[in-house]
């Protein structure tokens, strides 16, 4: 039993008595009246659980700064921003492509201003939503028309769906890819309701494999780029032109599903090859699929591009209403399209393509002059070095052509170095804005290529706490 004293001194005011304190009255100011009621029962509730165990005063001033510490957590928002030291420019988990400020300017706009989304502004009556988009896409694909749809997942769900919706379409064993995050082409494939035959095997595939598979039931022929495997040695494929040619001689149409698909030449700015869109289409294919925020740069997207009569019945499947994109993609898509208008720009105004076209010598300059304030953040409890490694562009595209880069590795040496690297990320994944890097070999790797806002990277070094990581 405890003596009436001591739990006179113990005693806890009742919710009431609190949230009429001065200090609780200015967080309700702040946060709104449920929130804090909210959070003030949590704190009392988590108080009188630590009193049953414990001989504790109850102290005001320390409520008040828990209740503001759990404001201030739970106000956070979940959305923030991180720095992307992972060394792969296009990383899903991180929001895939970075949008220049045109795009972010133009979504601002469509989203604080009625706009004419659905609206023809000549005729005055309504409007197709696809249109802001297809006369660029049509411009720099070479095709006759053009529609876009939440991602290039669902380009290719409808595509199949308006298309071999209970008919067969054969697709390559070599081409039935996975992408991250559980996409697989005979899945959607069977979800849209056409049915996948499988011809050739994994490493070879001929065209006589493909005519073999055409009967009454087919649908239309498909290839799928292989975007983030590549198949090498013994190997053969069918070429688009060929498969073309197979597929239009007995009145099929031939799908490609690009997955990434640059609009432009990637060569022309030093970087390796990716198939683009104009090319599927001048070797014949009849639709193509690919996404808007892959190497394009854009937001998240899927765009279908190819002859008109086919896209027509793709954007008249009640399905597109299910998958069509809002106004801020819109905004964003046409304002990214806009600046491949001028190609010899593009590789300074496009975020991704600056990225990956920084030079390794630029981000070594860059790593020798951050190297200092990462030492120094250490205290001494591990060691910054730089390193060379190289960088990926991720989501799928050219997954065999890595890009020479420079990072800053921070290890503690020693047994237990690849535990302590473990910490050492985590440290950094606590900073105020997250440092996402990557563990090789017992060390913790930044990779610097997509490094900007370089200061605010440096100023929140003095909040790192590697703790007693060395105990
Ligand atoms: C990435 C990819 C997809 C899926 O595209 P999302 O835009 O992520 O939905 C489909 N096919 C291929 C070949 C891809 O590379």
């Amino acid at each position: 039993m405890l003596n009436p004293a001591t739990s006179a001194r113990r005693a806890i005011p009742s919710l009431d008595r609190l949230l009429q304190l001065d200090a609780v009255a200015g967080l309700v100011a702040r946060y709104g009246r449920p929130l804090v009621t909210e959070t003030a029962r949590a704190e009392l509730s988590a108080l009188r659980a630590a009193f049953a165990r414990s001989d504790i005063a109850f102290d005001e001033s320390g409520f008040v700064r828990a209740c503001v510490a759990r404001l201030a957590r739970e106000t956070q928002p979940s959305l923030k921003p991180v720095f992307n030291l992972t060394g792969t420019v296009l990383h899903t988990n991180l929001g895939r492509a970075l949008m220049p400020q045109e795009a972010a300017d133009a979504v601002a706009r469509a989203m604080t201003r009625p706009v004419n989304l659905e609206f023809d502004l000549d005729g005055g009556d309504r409007g197709e939503r696809d249109q802001h988009i297809e006369r660029q896409l049509v411009r720099l694909t070479g095709a006759e028309a053009a529609l876009v749809v939440n991602n290039n997942a669902a380009a290719v769900y409808l595509t199949l769906n308006t298309l071999a919706l209970k008919k067969e379409v054969p697709v390559s064993r070599g081409e039935l890819i996975e992408i991250g995050g559980a996409f697989r082409i005979p899945d959607i494939m069977a979800r849209s309701g056409a049915k996948l035959v499988e011809i050739g095997t994994t490493n070879r595939t001929h065209l006589k494999d493909y005519a073999g598979a055409i009967s009454p039931r087919t649908a239309a022929l498909m290839k799928v780029h292989t975007s983030n495997y590549a198949i090498q040695g013994f190997t053969a494929a069918v070429s688009e032109s060929k498969l073309a040619e197979l597929a239009h001689k007995h009145d099929l149409p031939l799908i490609t599903d690009l997955g990434s698909g640059m609009l432009v030449n990637l060569e022309e700015y030093g970087l390796p090859h990716e198939p683009t869109p104009r090319e599927a289409l001048a070797a014949g294919a009849d639709v193509v699929t690919f996404s808007g925020d892959k190497l394009l740069g854009g937001p998240q997207a899927g765009l279908i591009v190819g002859s008109a009569a086919l896209i027509e019945r793709i954007r008249k499947n009640p399905m597109k209403r299910a998958l069509r994109v809002d106004k801020m993609t819109l905004a964003a898509l046409e304002a990214v399209l806009r600046l491949y208008a001028d190609p010899e720009r593009l590789a300074q105004r496009l975020p991704t393509l600056r990225f990956l076209g920084r030079k390794p010598g630029e981000i070594e300059t860059q790593a020798r002059r951050l190297l200092p304030a990462v030492q120094a953040a250490l205290h001494g409890k591990a060691v910054a070095e730089i390193v060379h490694v190289k960088s990926q562009i991720g989501s799928g595209s050219l997954p065999v052509d890595l890009i020479a880069s420079h990072a800053i590795a921070v290890a503690a040496p020693g047994k237990r170095r690849s535990t302590l690297a473990a910490e050492i990320s985590a440290a950094f994944r606590a900073l105020p804005v997250p440092v996402i890097g990557r563990i090789n070999d017992g060390a913790f790797i930044m990779d610097l290529r997509c490094l900007e806002h370089e200061q605010e990277f440096v100023e929140q070094l003095k909040h790192l706490d590697l703790g007693d990581i060395n105990a």
